[in-house]
């Protein structure tokens, strides 16, 4: 599919309140798009891989925006860029996995434009899903992808169904390892699901990466205080520092009391379809030191199990050497 220099026609509705979109994105169902900073979605209307005709633009919406500290944590309105996430001085203070994971985004230009709840709710970057070729994700019956001789090397080694694409957000692991809440508004009222659930495998659902239908908007994420000013870890490799995406990532929060550690999250992303939680890893830490010792101990359950593609075996010992790195003092 040819890329174009000049975006489509589409109508643009800015509503001023959170109800005046829900009920918009209702009305329009799939003939509508909501847009936030339009970085993943103005790639899918410049190739013309997606052609919605309607658009509705949370971007003069109050409620969504900006940062608030409340009585059990944080609040981050869905519209909060990522670049204000990364700079405020109470998430890079208690909860600095989050603002260095808002960091790795992209680029500069990305970040100050593109926001939270647009990165978490992000399609794939499966090249041939964003060619518009008609692979099961796109509805037809076939992965380009996991075939002989499909590029795979970006792809997943675990938790593939018919579809090995994976979550391209920087921002998902660290929000999933800080036990963040996600709030949905629709018609039929607001829900909160934790980032835990609220990414879902191919399995689950192949033309959705998360929980989010027609007449859904994500309003806020709320970060607990469970997590506030612990030790915390997250490292990105990808081929390029900036305007590239995950090859692998790792979010790891630590709870260290008396030299030991108590709690632990590690959660890697572009591995699956979902940020990965390494739960074994996480049980095997606990009550040791963090220390080289038991990363060495520890490492090799990160990559239990899993599946590798022909281009992509250099996964799994990445994520065991990042799950080391996160455990050196
Ligand atoms: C060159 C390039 C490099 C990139 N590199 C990275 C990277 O390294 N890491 C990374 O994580 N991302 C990367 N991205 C992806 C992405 O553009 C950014 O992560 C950005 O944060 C997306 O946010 P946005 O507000 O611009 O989203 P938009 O494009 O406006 O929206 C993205 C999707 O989310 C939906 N959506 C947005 N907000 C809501 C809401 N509140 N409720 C319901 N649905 C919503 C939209 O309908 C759309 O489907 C890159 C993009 C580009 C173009
Ligand atoms: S990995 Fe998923 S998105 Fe990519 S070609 Fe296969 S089915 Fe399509």
């Amino acid at each position: 599919m040819a890329a174009h220099d000049v975006m489509p026609d589409v109508e643009l509705f800015q509503p001023l309140t959170v109800e005046d979109a829900v009920a918009l994105a209702e009305r329009l169902g799939g003939n509508g798009w909501i847009l936030a900073g339009g970085q993943d979605t103005y790639g899918w209307l410049k190739d013309r891989a997606k052609q919605p005709t309607t658009m509705v633009d949370l971007g003069s919406i109050e409620s969504l925006q900006g940062i608030e500290e409340t009585r059990s944590g944080i609040r981050i309105g869905a519209m909060t860029t990522l670049r204000d996430l990364s700079r405020h001085p109470t998430i890079r203070d208690h909860y600095a996995l989050l603002a260095e994971a808002a960091d790795q985004v992209a680029s500069p230009q990305i970040r100050n434009q593109g926001t939270i709840g647009g990165n978490v709710a992000q399609d794939t970057r499966c090249w041939y899903y964003r060619r518009g070729l008609a692979c099961y994700r796109a509805g037809g019956n076939i992965c380009y992808a996991d075939t002989p001789d499909g590029m795979n090397r970006e792809h997943a080694i675990f938790g593939a169904s018919r579809c090995v694409a994976v979550s391209p957000s920087d921002t998902a692991t660290a929000l999933v390892a800080l036990d963040a809440t996600m709030v949905i508004q629709s018609s039929n009222g607001t829900r909160s699901i934790p980032a835990e659930r609220f990414f879902v495998s191919p399995a689950v659902n192949i033309t959705h990466m998360t929980v989010l239908r027609d007449g859904d908007i994500l309003t806020h994420i709320e970060l607990p205080d469970t997590w506030a000013g612990a030790d915390f870890y997250f490292e990105k490799v990808a081929d390029r520092n900036v305007w590239d995406f995950a090859l692998v990532s790792i979010a790891g929060a630590m709870r260290i009391e008396g030299g030991t550690i108590r709690q632990a999250r590690f959660v890697c992303g572009a591995v699956e379809c979902v940020p990965r939680r390494l739960i074994e890893v996480e049980r095997a830490v606990i009550g040791k030191p963090r220390n080289e010792a038991t990363a060495n101990s520890v490492a090799a359950l990160a990559s239990r199990d899993a599946q590798p593609l022909n281009y992509n075996q250099f996964k799994a010992p990445l994520m065991e050497n990042l799950v080391k790195r996160a455990l050196r003092a």
